[in-house]
């Protein structure tokens, strides 16, 4: 028995990042995570942040982040909250109360990525307001000023440069590779026509596996996150943890245990929640048996 799979990539609500919010959809992704398994999704930028409820008690927990803070010429066009430089740091600070806020540090593999002092001054006021940063970056520049800005979470980490897997573990910043999302980028890849785009997926791919297996063997915290569609596949982002290295208890306390506490939420302790997960047999000794939930226990309510 787990404390619940936990993804903590995943933006339910909508199919594609420039969809319009609905709220039926955002029922059905975490209806489709619940089913799985997956009882506590973080959500880490949301199409509308108001209308996604984390208070209802047949949909799994939800962590939330407020809507995606994008600089100009980041992030798809139409999507997110568009705040200049400048602005980023108040910006961060507002909808703080979510908990969480997502920054999207790059884009496009040759651009600069939001200036360091930038970052520092984001990450900084929110954690005086008491929230956490996740930064979507896939640069190798935009890695190191996450890192050094001392960001909570570094969203894909694409070209993440080994040297800064010592600090990230020092300091606390986790890791969340989205293999998920990036093994449909590669399959899609061969339709683009951009060469640079291609060899830039391409390589950050290859580089993924290496990268989470020095993560984890540098102390640091490697989670696991889909931002993918269909919800409730968190078993396959397990098992690509599991292929780049990954200890299986630790790939499996990646998207469950070790997820739980990184976002403050007990595991099965007394005085836990009464979220519970039940499989045939030991998902250490068989990770495939994680996509076959037998019993499934959410706020003490039998879901299966
Ligand atoms: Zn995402």
């Amino acid at each position: 028995m787990l404390p619940g799979l936990v993804d903590v990539h995943s933006h339910p609500g909508i199919e594609a990042p420039d969809d319009a919010y609905s709220h039926e959809v955002f029922r059905q992704h975490m209806l489709a995570h619940r089913a799985a398994g997956v009882l506590t999704v973080r959500s880490p930028g949301s199409a509308d942040p108001v209308r996604d409820r984390a208070d209802d008690p047949d949909l799994p927990r939800l962590v939330r982040s407020g809507q995606w803070l994008a600089t100009p010429g980041r992030f798809f066009p139409g999507a997110g909250r568009r705040v200049e430089e400048s602005e980023l740091p108040a910006a961060a600070v507002e909808e703080a109360a979510f908990g969480w806020r997502k920054v999207i540090g790059d884009w496009m593999p040759d651009d600069p990525p939001v200036p360091l002092d930038v970052l520092t001054a984001t990450v900084d006021a929110v954690h005086a307001a008491g929230g956490r940063v996740a930064v979507h970056c896939q640069t190798a520049e935009s890695c190191r000023n996450a890192v050094l800005a001392g960001a909570d979470s570094l969203e894909h980490g694409m070209h993440l440069d080994h040297a800064l897997l010592p600090r990230m573990a020092a300091q606390g910043t986790a890791l969340v590779r989205t293999f998920s999302a990036f093994a449909k980028s590669i399959e899609n890849l061969e339709k683009s026509s951009d060469a640079r785009l291609k060899e830039w997926v391409r390589s950050g791919w290859e580089h993924a596996f290496p990268t989470v297996r020095a993560a984890f063997e540098a102390g640091g915290t490697v989670l696991a996150g889909t931002d993918n569609k269909p919800c409730g596949r968190l078993a396959g982002e397990i098992s690509w943890l599991i292929k780049a290295g990954m200890p299986v208890e630790a790939a499996i306390g990646a998207g469950s245990w070790t997820a739980r506490a990184w976002l403050g939420l007990p595991g099965l302790v007394d005085g836990g929640f009464a979220d519970v997960v039940g499989y045939a047999a030991d998902p250490t000794e068989d990770p495939d048996v994680l996509s076959r939930p037998e019993l499934i226990v959410l706020r003490g309510k039998a879901i299966l």
